[in-house]
């Protein structure tokens, strides 16, 4: 396998260096005989693990030989590290555990040593052993610092700790970290929509404001500052602000079609709706949009012009999910055979739809049928958007 073959390769590598680097300083130190035999006598002892196949045994070995000193840390740590990567944590965990019980290492050196081993136990699946000592090292006036500033916030979102994410995230690191700052509008807005859930409407806005500090264009806060002002009472508030969000990003504009149709008719207005989704029509071809259009001129008895408008854009601009609407619109229409043979092609098209996923990530590619703030495969905030074209919108 090319993979092994590489971490094999990499582990000579390593172990080379680092015996070449102990061997050295020993003859500078004038060492008493026998040493060097001792070390060869391991990596004999390896390197026959290794042809008998027996990897595990023969990395064990290896890195029991391997002197730790000066020279030799950062090989110690590029080993657990590539351990961890192999997903081997539990190794990973032997091997900086073992390094941060040398009394020998400087203060520096034992903060990126207990760094890595952070890194291990989060891998390891345990975070309150992360927690600890990420804590620990948080303050500390170097690039470390930063890192585990970093690492702790990740491990906060992981466990969904929102609020104790927002405190860890400083001014500094901060200011050049756009990603940072994207993420942290949505911790705001994940706390926001829990106060929204309980009517909490006074601290559920503030959240939302502190999104928008965070990231001025996350469209989540749009959304739900609109719910808020739905949820209160205020219709006309959250129309308003819904429609910012063609501006802030078309490509969600699907998202935000239910709470525009539920303040138009909390205001008892279709009308005014229909106006609002035409205009909306004329700059962005959505099938959503054409959907909630011909759904309130039947609701208003206007079935013939529902049809008649479905119809039109469908032949201006065809989608899949269009066409299946289109069809259960004759459905209503049609009887006898004319009726038995929509229905068959009513069928089909549920059935392609139904395994269509209606979203993707921008960054990774991962589909969805759901809309995820965070892609749950790359984690990213905000790159799950509608798909658009045919088989979407
Ligand atoms: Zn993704």
């Amino acid at each position: 396998m090319p993979l092994e073959i590489l971490f094999f390769s990499l582990l000579f590598l390593a172990l080379a260096v680092g015996w070449w680097l102990g061997r050295r300083e020993r003859r500078n130190r004038l060492p008493p005989p026998g040493t060097t035999g001792e070390l060869s006598r391991d990596y004999f002892v390896g390197l026959n693990y290794l042809l008998n196949e027996q990897p595990d045994e023969a990395i064990e070995t290896f890195v029991r030989a391997l002197e730790v000193n000066s020279d030799t840390i950062e090989t110690h740590i590029a080993l657990g590290n590539l351990f961890r990567s192999r997903g081997e944590s539990d190794r990973a965990v032997r091997v900086h555990q073992n390094l941060f019980a040398r009394p020998s290492l400087s203060r520096d050196q034992a903060a990126r040593v207990q760094l890595e081993l952070a890194r291990d136990f989060m891998a390891a699946g345990l975070l309150d052993r992360a927690e600890r000592l990420l804590s620990e090292l948080k303050d500390n006036p170097s690039e470390t610092g930063q890192a585990s500033q970093l690492l702790l916030i990740d491990l906060y979102e992981r466990e969904k700790e929102w609020q104790k994410a927002i405190h860890a995230i400083s001014p500094a690191l901060l200011r050049d970290n756009p990603r940072l700052k994207k993420a942290a509008a949505h911790y705001a807005c994940e706390l926001a929509s829990q106060l929204l859930s309980k009517n909490n409407f006074v601290a559920a806005r503030k959240q939302l404001k502190q999104a928008n500090a965070f990231d001025a264009s996350c469209i989540r806060a749009t959304l739900l500052m609109a719910q808020l002002e739905l949820q209160s009472g205020s219709a006309k508030a959250a129309i308003r602000i819904l429609l910012r969000i063609p501006e802030q990003d078309p490509a969600y504009i699907p998202a935000m079609l239910q709470t525009l149709a539920d303040a138009y008719r909390l205001l008892d207005q279709p009308r005014e709706f229909m106006a609002t989704l035409e205009k909306l029509l004329s700059s962005h071809q959505y099938t959503s949009i054409l959907i909630h259009l011909a759904e309130t001129l039947r609701s208003q008895g206007q079935h013939q012009q529902a049809l008649e408008k479905v119809d039109h854009h469908m032949r201006r601009q065809v989608s899949l999910k269009g066409v299946d609407y289109l069809m259960d619109l004759y459905l209503h229409q049609a009887a006898g055979e004319e009726r038995a043979h929509l229905l068959t092609l009513r069928n089909l098209t549920n059935q392609l739809l139904e395994r269509k996923p209606e979203h993707q990530c921008h960054s990774c590619g991962f589909q969805s049928q759901q809309l995820y703030w965070q892609c749950p495969k790359c984690r990213e905030w905000g790159s799950v958007k509608p798909i658009i074209g045919v088989e979407g919108e």
